[in-house]
């Protein structure tokens, strides 16, 4: 059975950023399970693995665009350092906050000024190019309750009624 939309597949992968460094990977044995068509991953990933086969490997390189997008200079900031009471963050960790709505904003601290700290709002990815090494473990239909709810169920997927 071949990748195509509204399968599901099992894939091992290695993400670096060109330089061979691995800094996302699954864990051996245990593959990231995704619906293809559903946007589970990033675009340029998902149209690359479309028509692979379980045992397929493939490199892939999905630049910026068709990835977590173009890094919006908009999206760095300069915070007082009076929000993070006190205690300065560190420059290049990843921290979050919350939104006007309670939602999650994860940012990373770019540079420490005089009475300012400089976060980045944007995905830690934008604006890089991912090179990714996947193998296909499984291909299988969904079934029609993960077509409606646009995730994998069960082994590797979401558990919930
Ligand atoms: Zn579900």
């Amino acid at each position: 059975m071949k990748i195509a939309n509204g399968r599901v597949v099992a894939l091992e992968y290695k993400l670096h950023l060109g330089d061979g460094d691995v800094i996302d990977a699954s864990e051996p044995g245990s593959p990231l399970y995704y619906i293809q068509g559903e946007g589970n991953i990033v675009p340029g990933l998902e149209r690359a693995l479309e028509g692979l086969g379980k045992d397929d490997t493939k490199q892939v390189i999905v630049p910026a665009e068709d990835g977590y997008g173009p890094h919006d200079p908009q999206g760095v900031q300069d915070v007082p350092n009076d929000a993070f009471g006190g205690e300065l963050p560190e420059v290049g960790n990843q921290y979050t906050a919350r939104g006007p709505e309670g939602e999650v904003v994860p940012f990373v601290v770019r540079e420490l000024k005089p009475g300012f700290v400089v976060v980045d709002l944007n995905h830690p990815l934008a604006g890089k190019t991912l090179h990714f090494d996947v193998a296909i473990r499984e291909v299988r239909e969904a079934t029609d309750e993960e077509k409606e709810h646009g995730h994998v169920h069960g082994p590797g997927g979401q558990h919930h009624h």
